[in-house]
């Protein structure tokens, strides 16, 4: 079964950053050679996630103030206290959004919704360089 693998690059600002990176996706499955099957997106990284969410300002903000409530930046955690990184909260809100995503495509098109996106979220405090791996797989 043919398998395509692909690399995205992005910069990020960092602090809950969504970026939009369907076109992108979209764009390598179209690209791939192979018409129907699943794509696994995954990003390298313990402070960085991927999700899917209909991509309009009201509701990132909100996605935004979700993450203060449940996993605020300002309270003491042990991660901070041993590496004094300050990022204990990228950490937990990276692993409780997790990693991967995968998205079946038909005809060479990914079934999304039409309200549907999706994002990578850096939750580093800091601006950061990330990969983003597209693996391709089907007929
Ligand atoms: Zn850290």
């Amino acid at each position: 079964m043919p398998v395509v693998s692909l690399r995205l690059d992005f910069s990020t600002q960092g602090r809950s950053e969504v970026i939009d990176i369907t076109e992108q996706v979209a764009e390598g499955v179209m690209q791939s050679g192979i018409a129907n099957g699943v794509v696994t997106i995954f990003v390298p990284g313990s402070t960085a996630a991927l999700t899917t969410v209909e991509f309009e300002g009201g509701l990132i903000e909100d996605f935004q103030v979700l993450w203060e409530l449940l996993i605020p930046q300002d309270r003491e955690y042990g991660h901070n206290e041993k590496w004094h990184d300050g990022n204990a909260h990228s950490h937990l809100r990276a692993s409780l959004l997790g990693p991967s995503l995968s998205v079946p495509f038909i005809d060479r098109r990914l079934n999304l919704g039409t309200w549907q996106q999706i994002v990578l979220v850096d939750f580093d405090n800091r601006p950061r360089s990330r990969k983003v791996i597209c693996q391709i797989i089907g007929e």
